[in-house]
């Protein structure tokens, strides 16, 4: 875990945080840079080395690509290694069906278009999350409902997704964001009691855990993604994930232009819509290859996620993103917290966004307002929207999607960091909250700067 060189001064502060004592940052701060300040007002760096690098790539990813191009099967309906990918990740997930598909994006679009998600229909999701969650649902003509935050977790908030139930929502899809569970009880409940499908967008949530359980077995199906940022990378990719045998078959035509079960007949398919989103051979082996290193990898984030957790609470003004009781695993695609700039001199996210940068901590302040984008709000004057729905409900679906608690979490109080950050070691966990415990210090003196 931590090098020889980093252990001492890892279990020295790992005692002082065992005391139970309220012992602050400052504390670990002076242990290593007594008088150091900040670097954004000259000082040293609290981290001056690299985070370990984004993707790894080794001889066995080598050895598996050549492989595939000297084998001339190089896509799924010539080879064998995404059948061989796709078995593997159903075993590592504890999940009865998976099947590998060109993105993330395509896994949504697969699981909506096996359900014939369509005009007319609503589809519940998220205010906070990535674009394509959002991108999906209008692709189908189906209306999205943007439900608020949870602002302690940053995920949906359960409560406010169950009173934007209608009688045409067709599909329930909280998205595990930062890869840390939702409340899924309360979505699974949800789905039973008003009979709906709950589809779980688990992008960036790669063996994150519910009670035990993998996150992508609670809704009727997972969505992952594997492109290159991800925890699990291929470039491009994807995965559905479910436990129900019909809807894997559906699934599978569905991205297969419709054709039924594992043909490639030239014949035309079964069901009513279809399209091409099959993944690679050379994908395949490439999910093969740097899954020898997934379950190692998400292991040290979880790990190294609750520690820089224990080191950040000892902050005032520093809050890190809730969990609920029934994680027993984040997957920490995002390391997410709150910040309060009253309990840091007044200073603003922005100049504490780029005091940390400085330091040698990359960061981001996240995701906006998607609901406020000029993007998301073109929908309601776009011609087939106003055509399928008509004007007034167009209108009243720009209400429906106030998200104010979102609002206050993105404006001044969202921060992340990456998760290629918490493969690194504890003594990088402890440099990170030297560089905040400095930038709090002084952080009088650089909100005048
Ligand atoms: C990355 C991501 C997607 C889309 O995945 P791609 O592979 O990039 O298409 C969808 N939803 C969420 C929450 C994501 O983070």
């Amino acid at each position: 875990m931590s090098s020889p060189f980093n252990r001492r001064k890892f279990i020295s502060s790992a005692a002082i945080i065992g005391t139970g004592l309220a012992v602050g940052v400052p504390h670990i701060v002076s242990a290593g840079t007594p008088t150091a300040r900040p670097a954004i007002l000259g000082g040293p760096k609290a981290h001056s080395g690299t985070f370990p690098s984004w993707p790894v790539e080794e001889a066995i990813e080598e050895n598996g690509l050549t492989e595939v191009l000297r084998s001339k099967k190089w896509g799924r309906l010539d080879g064998v290694r995404m059948a061989k990918f796709e078995t593997a990740y159903s075993k590592l997930l504890g999940v009865k069906h998976s099947l590998g598909v060109s993105s993330g994006t395509s896994a949504l679009t697969t699981i909506l278009g096996a359900l014939d998600i369509g005009p007319g229909d609503e589809v519940v999701i998220p205010v906070y999350t990535f674009v394509a969650t959002y991108n999906v649902v209008v692709l189908n003509y189906a209306l999205p409902i943007l439900v608020d935050t949870d602002i302690e977790s940053f995920q949906i908030d359960a409560a406010k997704a169950k009173a934007a139930l209608t009688a045409q929502t067709k599909v329930i899809m909280p998205v595990h964001i930062g890869g840390s569970p939702v409340d899924l009880d309360a979505f699974v409940a949800m789905g039973k009691q008003h009979n709906i499908p709950v589809v779980e967008d688990a992008c960036q949530a790669h063996l994150a855990e519910w009670k035990g359980v993998k996150v992508g077995n609670y809704g009727l199906a997972g969505a992952f993604s594997f492109q290159s940022s991800k925890n699990l990378n291929c470039a491009e990719g994807g995965a559905v994930t479910t436990n129900s045998d019909d809807f894997i078959t559906n699934c599978y035509t569905f991205h297969n232009q419709g054709q039924g079960g594992r043909s490639t007949s030239f014949s035309t398919g079964v069901g009513t819509r279809g399209t091409n989103l099959r993944l690679t051979e050379f994908q395949g082996s490439l999910l093969l290859s740097q899954m020898t290193r997934v379950v190692e990898q998400s292991n040290r984030r979880w790990e190294n996620a609750q520690y820089l957790s224990r080191l950040l609470q000892e902050i005032p003004g520093i809050t890190p993103a809730k969990l609920y009781p029934g994680t027993t695993k984040s997957a920490y695609h995002l390391y997410m917290f709150r910040y309060d700039k009253s309990r840091f001199a007044g200073l603003s996210r922005e100049k504490f966004l780029r005091a940390l940068s400085a330091e040698g901590v990359p960061n981001s302040a996240g995701y906006g307002q998607m609901n406020k984008s000029a993007y998301v709000t073109a929908l309601a004057t776009n011609k087939h929207y106003l055509k399928i729905y008509g004007e007034k409900t167009m209108k009243e679906w720009l209400e429906r999607n106030q998200c104010p608690q979102n609002d206050v979490l993105t404006s001044t109080q969202s921060v992340w960091f990456f998760q290629n950050m918490l493969l690194g070691t504890k003594n990088d966990m402890e440099q990170i909250a030297e560089a905040i415990g400095k930038i709090q210090k002084y952080a009088a003196e650089i909100a005048r700067k």
